[in-house]
């Protein structure tokens, strides 16, 4: 549904915001863009939406090509834009009958697109009386009137409270069971991710560094981590953990904490290596996608710091 290939924008200045990136969406997928502030994510959304014109590569959406059939692409999908685009002074009802007579759909879809994310009862009463989880649930809706093939949700939680944002990962969740749109989202929420997508592609400095299920991800990492706070040389200490065998190739430090995956190790065998280095804090745990995360992004963050 979404086919993304060596997709690359170098903005004019010279700012590579998207490197060569390639992934492919399965028809009703959702897939999760998780990258932090600046990592290229609203820049693909962008490409993806016809709004960003694509250095190089090539995107097509519902078959359609982003660049050669913009229109095509356009009327397949429907985003949902951080800022806000429904009327406050109108209803609910008002703005999503406005946008369904605009696409030649009738008044039963305003009903269906309202219970999908839960505003039938709140549709009479003017947007701006709505919440702010109210309103961005109405933005959801407003954009699922068209009945997108592709729907683009761009840091659909960003601004929210963390128990709205709670009640809106709920009614994302339930869409998802509800609707057959192929949904992509962005966020900088590891939990986001974990939750709502079948497929996460994390993407750091405009390059996606691993895609996969969340559950491969972290599976990677094995099923326990030994996490340490070290007194003194991070550094050093990693690198002696790593000779007493004890951390691999996939442990990493970012700051003062190390995060060592165990893998075949038990945690006792690993505490008793770690007798070797001067430790202020130790825990186990079993491994989030956080960690996935700073392994792959952290090593890059702490090298540039
Ligand atoms: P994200 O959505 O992950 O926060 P963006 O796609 O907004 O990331 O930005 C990626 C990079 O591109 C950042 O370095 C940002 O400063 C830069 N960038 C974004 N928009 C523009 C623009 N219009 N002109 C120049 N640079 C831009």
């Amino acid at each position: 549904m979404i086919e993304v290939q060596r997709l690359t924008k170098t903005y004019p200045g010279g700012v590579q915001a998207v490197k060569d990136i390639s992934f492919d969406v399965a028809p009703g997928e959702v897939f999760g863009l998780l990258g932090p502030n600046g990592a290229g994510k609203s820049t693909t959304v962008g490409m993806l939406t016809t709004t960003i014109a694509p250095t190089s590569g090539r995107a097509r959406l519902a078959g359609f090509d982003v660049a050669t059939q913009p229109l095509e692409a356009r009327r397949a999908s429907s985003v949902v834009f951080q800022d806000a685009v429904v009327d406050r002074a109108l209803s609910g009802r008002r703005n999503l009958d406005i946008h369904a007579r605009l696409w030649g759909r009738g008044r039963e879809r305003i009903g269906e697109v309202a219970g999908a994310v839960g505003l039938s009862e709140l549709l009479d009463r003017p947007v701006a009386s709505y919440s702010g989880g109210q309103r961005r649930r109405l933005e959801i809706a407003r954009a699922l009137v068209s009945q997108p093939k592709v729907l683009f949700l761009d840091e659909p939680t960003v601004g929210l409270d963390p128990r709205i944002r709670h009640e809106l990962l709920d009614v994302l969740a339930d869409l998802r069971a509800q609707e057959e749109t192929t949904i992509l989202l962005t966020t900088h929420h590891l939990d986001e991710a974990e939750r709502l997508c079948d497929r996460v592609g994390i993407i750091h400095r405009g390059e996606i560094v691993a895609l996969d299920t969340p559950g491969a991800l972290l599976a990677r990492l094995g099923r326990e981590i030994v996490e340490l706070r070290v007194e003194g040389d991070p550094a050093g200490a990693l690198a002696a953990l790593r000779a007493h065998g004890v951390a691999g190739e996939d442990a990493f430090a970012v700051g003062s904490r190390l995060t060592v995956p165990l893998h075949e190790h038990s945690a006792a065998e690993a505490l008793a290596a770690m007798g070797a280095v001067p430790t202020a804090a130790v825990a186990t745990r079993r491994p989030t996608l956080d960690d996935v995360y700073l392994r792959l992004t952290g090593d890059a963050l702490a090298e540039a710091a």
